[in-house]
């Protein structure tokens, strides 16, 4: 009983550069250890704490990093407002059994004279790429930079963030970086709003019409399995969100589950994927499009 209430309120090891980071994963390969690294920003939830649990299973030692990527923000953009909570964010990851927290300062991720970026293309284009254009390049600086810091064997991301998971899985092979990437379905609220740092941004009004974002894409994602054209469904689905109170419908656009290439007709794997603004919140969903059983002609 006392073991465990001590194993429960006991600090996360956390490290703060490069070099301590290597220094811990080096000592863990020493004794045979496998290594999973899980990429956050913070502001945990229990979405974050799937991906550690899941990290678990993959690898014998976890490590989570925090770090609010500046690279990936616009300058108009929320990386000043972004929710931090260093010490709520250790509380919880000790919980869910990470076993490191990496939480670099800017400068060490970007020391002084830093002047490299990356430029990605296929599954970046489009979607969060067009209304977001800085976004994929530094989330793939960042993420490189991560794992080429900690060289883990497995990192575990969300599918909550479609479009990124897939950008990641393109150059993490496009540069032949030996680290497996594994993606975890989205995990959800009850009423369907699929967690976020960013629902800290909505009033108790908006909260209350979020999932209606994913109910439509549910929605619309049964009717298009059935391989009829996407135009009217997408079209509907938009009303519904505008319906439901939001305001700016980014995009919801219907693509190919692996290229995320644009798709009007479901004939393989796709996926259903949308942003739209709520008050002050940019939320963005995603759901599967499965091939449904072919109609009669
Ligand atoms: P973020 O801190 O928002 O940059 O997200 C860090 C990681 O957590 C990314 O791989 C996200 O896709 C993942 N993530 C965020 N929200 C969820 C969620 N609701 N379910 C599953 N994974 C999530």
């Amino acid at each position: 009983m006392t073991t465990l209430a001590f194993a429960q309120t006991s600090a996360l090891q956390t490290v703060r550069t490069v070099d301590d980071l290597r220094a811990q994963v080096a000592a863990w390969r020493q004794k045979g250890e496998t290594v999973a690294l899980v990429p956050t920003m913070g502001a945990l939830h229990d979405g974050h704490l799937a991906l550690v649990r899941r990290a678990r299973e993959l690898a014998s030692r976890v490590v989570a990093s925090v770090f609010v990527n500046p690279t990936q923000f616009a300058p108009h953009e929320d990386f000043d407002r972004y929710p931090r909570d260093e010490a709520g964010d250790a509380a919880k990851l000790v919980s869910a059994g990470c076993n490191l927290l990496y939480a670099p300062t800017v400068r060490e991720m970007y020391p002084e004279g830093f002047a490299t970026s990356m430029a990605v293309g296929g599954p970046a284009e489009g979607l969060c790429g067009t209304f977001r254009p800085q976004m994929f390049g530094g989330v793939a600086l960042v993420v490189t930079k991560l794992f080429l810091q900690a060289l883990p064997d497995v990192a575990v991301f969300g599918e909550k963030d479609y479009q990124q998971l897939m950008v990641i899985r393109r150059f993490t092979r496009d540069l032949d970086i030996p680290v497996r990437v594994e993606g975890l379905p989205t995990v959800r609220e009850a009423d369907g709003l699929a967690l976020s740092s960013r629902n800290a941004y909505l009033s108790a009004d908006e909260r209350a019409r979020a999932p209606e974002l994913n109910r439509a894409l549910v929605e619309a994602a049964t009717a298009l399995s059935a391989g009829v054209d996407a135009g009217a469904i997408l079209e509907a689905a938009k009303a519904r969100i505008t319906a439901a109170g939001f305001g700016t419908i980014d995009y919801v656009e219907l693509r190919d589950a692996e290229t995320l290439e644009p798709v009007r007709r479901v004939e393989r794997p796709a996926r259903l994927l949308a942003a739209a603004w709520m008050g002050k919140a940019r939320l963005i969903d995603n759901v599967p499009v499965a091939v449904g059983p072919v109609p009669a002609e």
